[in-house]
């Protein structure tokens, strides 16, 4: 979690700004708020590191998927197709969007394949809900041709590969619309928040609307506004774009730290020979936050897992995990739900509760994943390779 390592004075700064002026909200109060806006700077400033017209700055990383769906119309029985391993909020989004998700497999990249996606495509497929898990993107190419060859709209959620390219472009630039995560354990944190980005007019137009209740964002008089569409409400708060704000301007160093800390771990790897590592596409556009890997079966990667976790190494076993893979995602499978939704009223082409998804099953279930620290001294890292030696030699 390199942002919550590196807190200092720039956060502190940014937040004392805002908490001068006591405007904490991001719209209007033009003239108390002696030009401070925090939301709008990252916002512009998110957007250029990315190389995109818009950026929109939203409460959370879900609320950065619901804002995505919606501005991409998504809605009430459309089927998205989503991977069975993510942070389960993307799914959640499209639940509670109204549309209906459509699991496929992924492969070795850890993300969705090309493959997996045209496997489940049918006459009401919408759009493809690509995660580019762990660190690092998907098999772009391949995925932007079956989206293409469909005609389908492309949602890129980057919330856990910030900073990562795909042949020398900025993850997040590649479908329609994307979106990015800053709660506390992401790349970069700015407490709670998220980011949409797009090259698309009418995509942000109604990204920003639909997140402020409507609000069309013209002139200083908020209760005067038009009101084109109805919305909600996934306002960030300047406090938050503050700190979210000065985070950001060490993405760079960030990224940096994150490849050598993990080429140090990933090079002593290579040494064990029943080691093999997540396929990337491209290598040089890693953001390095994880290195993933795979132990030859189940047993034998969960006992790594294990070990490693038990010395102090941060390692995750994520079949076994309650929130990032289906395999115990009761609630989905048994459809618990806090009140009645949308999809109950559709023909819902996957049976989730008896849903097979082997490829995933085997490429997960020999996967363990380091996360990468900032600060991590040599001496640690030489620490954590003798430790490689006692459970791998
Ligand atoms: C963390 C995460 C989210 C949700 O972000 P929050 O800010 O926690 O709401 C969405 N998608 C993925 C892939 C994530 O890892």
């Amino acid at each position: 979690m390199p942002g919550t390592e590196l807190f200092g004075k720039e956060e502190r700064k940014e937040v004392m700004d805002v908490l001068e002026t006591g405007i904490l909200f991001r719209y209007n109060h033009d003239e108390a708020r002696k030009g401070i806006w925090k939301a709008r700077t990252f916002e512009k400033e998110f957007a250029e590191y990315h190389g995109v017209k818009h950026c929109h700055m939203v409460s959370s990383g879900t609320a950065a998927d619901y804002v995505s769906l919606a501005s991409a119309g998504i809605g009430a029985g459309d089927e998205v197709i989503v991977p069975p391993f993510t942070f389960i909020a993307p799914v959640e989004a499209v639940i509670n969007s109204g549309a209906i998700p459509v699991f496929a497999e992924i492969d070795e990249t850890l993300c969705l394949s090309a493959e997996g996606i045209e496997a489940v495509i049918t006459p009401k497929t919408k759009a493809v809900l690509l995660v580019h898990m762990v660190g690092a993107m998907a098999d772009l190419d391949a995925i932007i041709d079956v989206c293409k060859k469909h005609n389908l709209i492309l949602i890129e959620d980057t919330a856990q590969a910030l900073g990562g390219s795909y042949k020398g472009k900025p993850l997040g630039t590649f479908g329609d619309v994307a979106c990015f995560s800053f709660d506390f354990f992401k790349i970069i944190t700015a407490g709670e928040g998220g980011a949409v980005i797009t090259n698309s007019d009418e995509i942000y137009e109604k990204a920003h609307t639909w997140s402020d209740h409507g609000h069309n964002h013209v002139g200083d008089n908020r209760g005067a506004e038009d009101h084109p569409i109805l919305g909600t409400n996934y306002r960030m708060s300047e406090l938050h774009a503050a700190v979210g704000l000065a985070q950001f301007r060490k993405i760079d160093f960030i990224i940096e730290r994150q490849r050598a800390n993990k080429k140090v771990l990933k090079d002593y790897l290579k040494k064990f020979p029943q080691i093999t590592f997540r396929q990337l596409p491209d290598e040089q556009g890693d953001s390095a936050s994880v290195l993933n890997f795979f132990l030859p079966d189940a047993k034998e990667a969960e006992r790594v897992a294990d070990e490693m976790g038990n010395t102090g190494i941060p390692a995750a076993y994520w079949y076994n995990n309650n929130y990032h893979y289906i395999k115990n995602w009761e609630h989905l499978k048994e459809m618990k739900t806090a009140a009645p939704v949308a999809l109950k009223f559709f023909d819902v082409p996957q049976d989730y509760k008896t849903l097979q998804l082997p490829k995933s099953d085997d490429v997960i279930s020999r996967l363990v994943s380091i996360n990468i620290r900032i600060t991590w001294t040599e001496e640690e890292l030489d620490d954590m390779c003798k430790k490689f030696d006692a459970i791998l030699g």
